[in-house]
């Protein structure tokens, strides 16, 4: 079985998008748009800096970018090489870049286990742009070659009437509802729910999607966390472009991995002073096991992404299912 030591979140320097939804936090901060990175490192030396020995072993990496991650020509090399060191690799995606899935399905079955896609499910924005055949199509593809997924909406105030319709649509296309996520407003300082709605009314509206990732992330959304974090050592935030590695997105910088490959990595866990006002993406750092205190009330996340379908298949196929099922525990 595949143990897993450390959750990475890698952030891809991406701001330009296919897409324009309103509730993007690219939008929200107003950040400069349609800017592709220079990932002047290739595939191969990325992968040696992150290589499992110098990792302490098997990582669950996430590739996440501010505007889509698959827009970058580099991605599929990228992915394939992090694969090749042994890595379960997710990444978070729109779905619409067919180019890119097209290459990926082609990369070894076997390497493609321990793929995970996360379609962001954009529903207004692929109706407009007439994507949505092409989203379908893509996870249909990858679906064909062996990789897992999950399907997560972002739920915002215009989206409400809609509700029904897309629960329908779900379940026609997808054969379970999706996941629904909960939006901040990265506008506030305190980073608020991105609503008009009263919480209660919020939790309630949202819940009838019956998504364990959006019950999770509400139950400690805006929840200061006081306890000893291991962000930093468990879990970490990477910038895949620069090669810096963070204890999380505000935490200390560790080092730059790209500087010496085999410089031994000097993991320092935050401790208990976390300084972000709430753990906004407490459902992959948490589930992950960031704070070991709360392992045995928080749940896995692998129940975050799963669903399974009215036919009895599954989202996560059974490698990607048993590396989101577990926690990374310290000196294992
Ligand atoms: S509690 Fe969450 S946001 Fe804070 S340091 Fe830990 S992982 Fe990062």
């Amino acid at each position: 079985m595949i143990r897993i030591k450390r959750f990475i979140d890698c952030f891809v320097p991406v701001t330009a998008c296919n897409m324009r939804c309103p509730y993007c936090y690219v939008t929200q901060s107003g950040t400069s748009r349609n800017q592709l990175p220079e990932l002047k490192y290739p595939p191969k030396y990325i992968a040696k800096c992150l290589s499992k020995k110098r990792l302490g072993g098997v990582c669950a990496l996430n590739l996440c970018g501010h505007g889509e991650t698959l827009l970058p020509r580099e991605m599929t090399g990228i992915i394939n090489a992090l694969l090749k060191e042994g890595h379960g690799v997710f990444v978070i995606t729109n779905g619409t870049i067919n180019e890119r899935f097209n290459e990926i399905i082609k990369l070894p079955r076997w390497r493609l286990k321990r793929l995970f896609f996360k379609f962001s499910f954009h529903y207004l924005e692929l109706l407009r742009l007439n994507l949505m055949d092409d989203f379908l199509e893509n996870i249909r593809k990858i679906k064909k070659a062996g990789c897992s997924y999950s399907i997560e909406m972002t739920p915002y105030d215009e989206l409400i009437p809609h509700i029904d319709e897309i629960k329908h649509f779900c379940m026609d296309n997808f054969g379970a509802l999706c996941h629904v996520t909960v939006a901040r407003d990265t506008t506030r300082e305190e980073l608020p729910i991105l609503t008009n709605l009263s919480r209660e009314d919020y939790g309630k509206t949202w819940g009838v999607f019956d998504s364990n990732l959006f019950s999770y992330k509400l139950s400690v959304f805006n929840v200061k966390q006081t306890k000893f974090c291991y962000g930093g050592e468990l879990t970490s935030t990477l910038n895949l472009e620069s090669g810096d590695l963070r204890q999380c997105y505000q935490g200390e910088l560790i080092q730059n991995l790209y500087e010496n490959p085999s410089a031994v990595i000097k993991w320092r866990p935050i401790g208990k002073n976390c300084p972000e006002s709430h753990c906004y993406n407490a459902h992959a750092f948490l589930t992950f096991g960031a704070i070991p205190e709360l392992n045995n009330i928080t749940p896995t996340y692998a129940d975050m992404r799963n669903r399974v379908c009215r036919d009895g298949s599954e989202w996560l196929m059974p490698t990607v299912k048993t590396i989101m099922e577990q926690k990374v525990i310290k000196g294992r």
